[in-house]
C-alpha cells in the first residue's frame, strides 16, 4: 500500500493512507542504505503488519518532486504565509525573508493577510499593491469571520501547501477554518500522539480534503538556504530582473552602482521601496555571514 508521511517523532513515520487511516512505521527498506531519510511529505510504500493495531514498515520511498531543505519537507507544490494585517502589525522585513526562501527553492507563495475585519483599508490597499507588482498573489482573509476562506481553499486545492506564519497571525485559527468540515482522517492523529504546545513541534500535514494537503510548519526562525549568496538574493526579488538591462555595469547589486536600472525604479515608485530596503538589509546581512567565514 502506499500512503503519505504526515509526521515523523524519534523514530516513528506516520503515514495516512487514503481510506485505511493513520499507520505507525518504521523504516525498514533497503533505502536506508543509501543514507536517504524519509521526509514528512514523501508518498511511501509501506507493508502492512498489523492492521488492528495499524503498525508497518516504510519500504520504498516513492521519488520525489522536491524536496525542501526550508522547512524540511517533500513533495511540496506551493507555499502560503499568513500575516496578520493587525495585532500584530506585519513585520515586512519576515515576510520579504520567507519569500526570498521560497523563491530560492523555487515554490511559489501565496501571501495571506489575515485580521481584515481589524484592519486600515488604506494600509491593506498599500500591502496588496506592493506585493502584487512584486508579483505575488496576495489574499486577504479573516479566520474567525470566515471571510476569504472559500477563496483559499479554492487555490489549495489538489495541492500539497506549506503554510507558514510567525505566531498571533491567526495561523491555526487559518488551518481550523480551512480543514473543519470533517476534522479531517489526519486530524485524528493530534489524539493519539499529542500536539499540545508543550511536544516538541515539528512539520505535520493535514488533510484539507481528500485531495489537498496543508503543511503546518513551526516558526521559521532562520531564512537562510544553505547555498545562498548576495549574488543570488537579487534572483529571489522577482520584481528586479525587468529593470536589469537598465543598469550599466554588469552584475549590478544595485546597491551603489550609477546608472541601476532597479534604483529608477525604485525612485520612480515602479518597485516598492520597503522590498528594496529590505533587499539592502538582507544582502548586507549575507555579506556578513560570507566575511565571517573567511
Ligand atoms: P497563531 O499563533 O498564528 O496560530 O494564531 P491564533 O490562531 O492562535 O490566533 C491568535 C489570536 O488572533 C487569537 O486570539 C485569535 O482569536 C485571533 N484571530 C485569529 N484570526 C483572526 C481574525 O481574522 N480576526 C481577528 N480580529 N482576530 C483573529
Ligand atoms: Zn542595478
Amino acid at each position: 500500500m502506499t500512503g503519505k508521511i504526515i509526521k515523523g517523532i524519534a523514530g516513528f513515520y506516520y503515514v495516512h493512507i487514503k481510506d485505511y487511516g493513520i499507520y505507525e512505521c518504521k523504516a525498514k527498506g533497503k533505502f536506508r542504505n543509501n543514507k536517504i531519510k524519509p521526509l514528512v511529505g514523501d508518498n511511501v510504500e509501506v507493508d502492512i503488519l498489523d492492521s488492528l493495531e495499524k503498525k508497518g514498515n516504510i519500504v520504498k520511498i516513492l521519488s520525489r518532486e522536491n524536496d525542501l531543505i526550508r522547512p524540511l519537507v517533500a513533495n511540496v507544490d506551493q507555499a502560503m504565509i499568513v500575516f496578520a494585517v493587525k495585532k500584530p502589525d506585519p513585520n515586512l522585513n519576515l515576510l520579504d525573508r520567507f519569500l526570498v526562501m521560497m523563491e530560492y527553492q523555487n515554490i511559489e507563495t501565496i501571501i495571506c493577510f489575515n485580521k481584515i475585519d481589524i484592519g486600515n483599508e488604506k494600509f491593506m490597499e498599500e500591502l496588496k499593491n506592493t506585493y502584487n507588482n512584486a508579483g505575488y498573489k496576495v489574499l486577504f482573509a479573516s479566520a474567525t469571520e470566515n471571510e476569504g476562506v472559500e477563496e483559499i481553499k479554492k487555490l489549495l486545492y489538489g495541492k500539497t501547501t506549506v503554510l507558514a506564519g510567525p505566531s498571533g497571525v491567526g495561523k491555526s485559527s487559518m488551518l481550523n477554518a480551512l480543514t473543519n468540515e470533517d476534522k479531517m482522517e489526519t486530524g485524528k492523529i493530534s489524539e493519539k500522539i499529542g500536539r499540545g504546545k508543550h511536544t516538541t513541534r515539528h512539520s505535520e500535514i493535514f488533510n484539507m480534503d481528500k485531495e489537498s494537503y496543508i503543511v503546518d510548519t513551526p516558526g521559521f526562525s532562520s531564512m537562510f538556504v544553505p547555498g545562498m549568496t548576495k549574488e543570488k538574493l537579487q534572483d529571489c526579488f522577482p520584481e528586479m530582473a525587468q529593470y536589469e538591462p537598465e543598469c550599466k555595469f554588469g552584475g549590478c547589486a544595485h546597491i551603489n552602482e550609477p546608472i541601476c536600472g532597479v534604483k529608477e525604479a525604485v525612485n520612480s515608485g515602479k518597485i516598492s521601496k520597503t522590498r528594496y530596503e529590505n533587499y539592502i538589509l538582507l544582502y548586507k546581512e549575507l555579506e556578513e555571514m560570507e566575511r565571517n567565514k573567511y
